[in-house]
């Protein structure tokens, strides 16, 4: 499925100036340039899956997510390309339709809203199948791809990471990502994951139950460094942002590569890492959420 080039991601070396030069190298993996729409991790997340769905005849992926969901639009655009049709469950009744859902209609997902109360059994197999039960042959990939198959393909960005680097540092949401590349990725690696809300206990338990057990010790979990929670942005973050392209020529997203490079930033700042450290952060997309603050950015 010739959909994605993954030659598009490039390896970008930051900018001296911005990590002032207190470690050997920050470098960051581009995922964002992979697809406009697909961007970053999503597209790993969802390759087995659609991949899956395709080889058993499954004529239409059902998913889940919120009004500014990356997963929702990747999986949107992703499934149409494999030429499977595309439910998504959609928390909370909107008023009107962010741009984020406009892009899935118009990718031809099927949206159907539902109560927050109703969207917290989402787990519940039996819940899903029934909101869809007027579809033939349906497969259903959890919120945030995070499944087997999510995991094992998210493995496969391991292809990019020389062995070179000391640290790879990215965004978690789910856990899903960091979970399948910890398992690929040499334990000698050290992973660090940073997690756009108040608290990252959730995710260290995922990471835990679905990671082998000799990585454990390889890995840490940092919680949001601007203590706002999930989708919170403030001034200091969107200027944050703005420096941070003008130093580096990189877009980050409002939602979580932001608040990772904040994170990175604040334990330079700390002397946290040894000078000999060579760190690769992955940009893992969601430029498309960033509509939502773009009177705030310079680009
Ligand atoms: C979804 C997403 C993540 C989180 O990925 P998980 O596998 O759920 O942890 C990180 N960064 C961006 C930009 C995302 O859209």
């Amino acid at each position: 499925m010739g959909i994605i080039d993954e030659r598009r991601a490039v390896i970008q070396p930051l900018n001296k100036v911005w990590y002032k030069g207190k470690v050997s190298a920050i470098d960051m993996l581009r995922l964002d340039m992979l697809h406009p729409v697909i961007s970053g991790n999503k597209w790993y997340k969802l390759r087995l899956n659609l991949a899956w769905a395709q080889d058993h005849g499954r004529q239409t992926v059902v998913t889940f997510g919120g009004a500014w969901s990356n997963h929702l639009v990747a999986t949107a655009f992703a499934a149409r390309q494999f030429g499977i049709k595309s439910v998504g469950i959609v928390r909370g009744v909107q008023e009107s339709l962010t741009q984020t859902l406009k892009d899935c209609r118009e990718y031809g997902m099927e949206l159907i809203f539902v109560s927050r109360e109703d969207y917290a059994l989402r787990h519940q197999p039996e819940w899903a199948e029934d909101m869809v039960r007027h579809f033939d042959e349906i497969y259903i990939i959890p919120e945030g791809g995070a499944n087997e198959r999510g995991r094992m393909g998210a493995g496969l960005i391991k292809r990019f990471i020389t062995d070179s680097y000391t640290h790879v540092i990215q965004a978690v949401g789910t856990g899903t990502t960091m979970a399948g590349l910890r398992n690929a990725l040499p334990v000698a690696q050290y992973m660090m994951g940073v997690v756009p809300m108040k608290h990252a206990g959730e995710q260290s338990h995922y990471i835990s139950a679905h990671t082998d057990a000799d990585m454990a010790g390889s890995w840490e979990m940092l919680a949001e460094p601007l203590g706002g929670g999930f989708g919170k942005w403030n001034d200091t973050l969107t200027g944050f942002m703005n420096e941070f392209y003008t130093d580096n020529q990189i877009p980050l997203d409002v939602v979580y590569t932001s608040k990772m490079m904040y994170k990175v930033k604040a334990l330079l700042d700390d002397n946290h890492f040894s000078s000999c450290d060579r760190i690769l952060c992955i940009h893992s997309g969601g430029l498309q959420g960033n509509v939502s603050v773009k009177d705030k950015l310079v680009y």
